[in-house]
């Protein structure tokens, strides 16, 4: 099928903002005939410049017009998927659909895209028909990302994944509500810090006041992040687990297509204080014991994106962290080293930018890859 009328979703959001600049940036929109702008709230306004083209909005919810695309791409959220996913396929409609929400992933008629990690599962469902593709967990394909080296070789027997993920994970206005907290901390504690020689217990006094007093901007978090983390992430799942960590376990085996054979994967999931990428550590029992150069040389060659950071102070704090790694494409991995457990026992500090290969990249790439077959 040729692809002409490519619909967009939820681009103005804060993964289609992502997505839309990373496709000027790859000239994406050159081999696209025809883009076309949806909104649920703007119907008819100006849509986003593409090329020296002006586009206009049409109504996110007009099955007609969303019927017309031989593409939708998505990235407007789970209650729209759900809204409209359904209807539109029963009213016949067969175009490929590319979503960024959860909504989906764990469907029998969709895969979840990584593709320097599935594509070959990604291509066999393509020649299977196939026409769900959906974005993984961010921190899922980020931690893939890192590790492929080694899940792809099936050299992995269990995996213990501690994350530390940002405020973007949670959404724009809890960015700013992060920055706010900051600035209130800022304020509650101004006089003292000021003084040279204030007493630092009496500094922290006020800023843990300031966090449990009643006027601190917790609406969007639901309790202070800024000095402070949250160790519960979405809602709550079987077995004492988080749903993000549940996520971990079946979405990670879904992209390895090992739903049959799946690799054990758990841990706690942590909101900190970073803006938008998103940290992992791991401890991971290797099927065998490999040396710790056949190791970095299987993450560093898995994909073009990982880079392997030297398990050195001066590497780890400067560039296995947030604000290095946030705004590029580098998924970071490095504390690499064996542990007392045992041979097989090897643990990693991963950082990728959750907005980028968490988010937006793997829909634009399968987006490109729909427009080349
Ligand atoms: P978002 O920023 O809240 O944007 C979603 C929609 O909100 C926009 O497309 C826009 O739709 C509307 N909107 C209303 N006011 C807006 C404003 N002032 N600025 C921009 N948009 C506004 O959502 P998101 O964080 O990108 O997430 C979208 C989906 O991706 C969700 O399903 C999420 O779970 C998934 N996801 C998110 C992340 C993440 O890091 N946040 C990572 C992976 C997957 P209209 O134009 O129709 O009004």
């Amino acid at each position: 099928m040729k692809i002409k009328r490519v619909g967009f979703v939820g681009w103005r959001g804060m993964v289609g903002s992502v997505l839309l600049t990373r496709m000027r940036d790859e000239a994406d929109f050159d081999v696209i005939e025809e883009p076309v702008f949806f909104s649920t709230s703007q119907t008819g306004q100006a849509g986003p410049e593409i090329g020296s083209q002006q586009t206009r909005l049409h109504d996110a919810f007009d099955l007609q017009q969303l019927s017309a695309m031989d593409v939708i791409v998505t990235c407007q959220g789970g209650d729209y998927t759900t809204q409209v996913f359904k209807v539109l396929r029963e009213e016949g409609w067969r175009g490929y659909w590319i979503d960024a929400a959860s909504s989906l992933r764990m469907t029998d008629h969709s895969v979840i895209v990584l593709d320097p990690v599935n594509r070959e599962l990604i291509d066999q469902a393509l020649d299977n028909g196939v026409r769900d593709f959906i974005g993984g967990n961010c921190t899922v394909s980020l931690m893939m990302m890192a590790m492929a080296g080694l899940l792809k070789a099936d050299l992995v027997e269990w995996i213990s994944v501690m994350t530390y993920q940002a405020a973007s994970g949670a959404g724009a206005r809890a960015m700013r509500e992060l920055l706010t907290q900051m600035a209130a901390l800022c304020v509650a504690t101004a006089p003292l810090l000021e003084d040279p020689a204030a007493v630092i217990l009496d500094i922290d006094r006020l800023a843990i006041e300031a966090m449990r007093g009643a006027s601190f901007p917790v609406a969007n978090l639901g309790a202070a992040l800024a000095g402070n983390l949250l160790p519960w992430i979405d809602r709550i799942a079987d077995n004492g687990q988080s749903r993000e960590e549940w996520k971990g376990y079946v979405e990670c085996n879904k992209i390895l297509g090992r739903q049959q054979n799946p690799i054990a994967i758990d841990g706690l999931c942590v909101r900190i204080g970073a803006m938008r990428c998103h940290s992992q550590a791991l401890t991971v029992k290797l099927c065998v014991d490999l040396g710790m150069d056949e190791i970095r040389g299987r993450l560093a060659e898995a994909n073009d994106w990982v880079r392997v950071v030297e398990n050195t102070p001066q590497h780890s704090i400067t560039e296995l962290t947030p604000s290095h790694v946030t705004g590029t494409l580098e998924v970071a991995i490095g504390r690499l080293h064996k542990m007392r457990m045992g041979p097989e026992y090897l643990t990693a500090f991963t950082v990728g930018d959750q907005l980028l290969w968490g988010a937006a990249e793997p829909l634009r790439r399968m987006l490109k890859l729909l427009l080349q077959r």
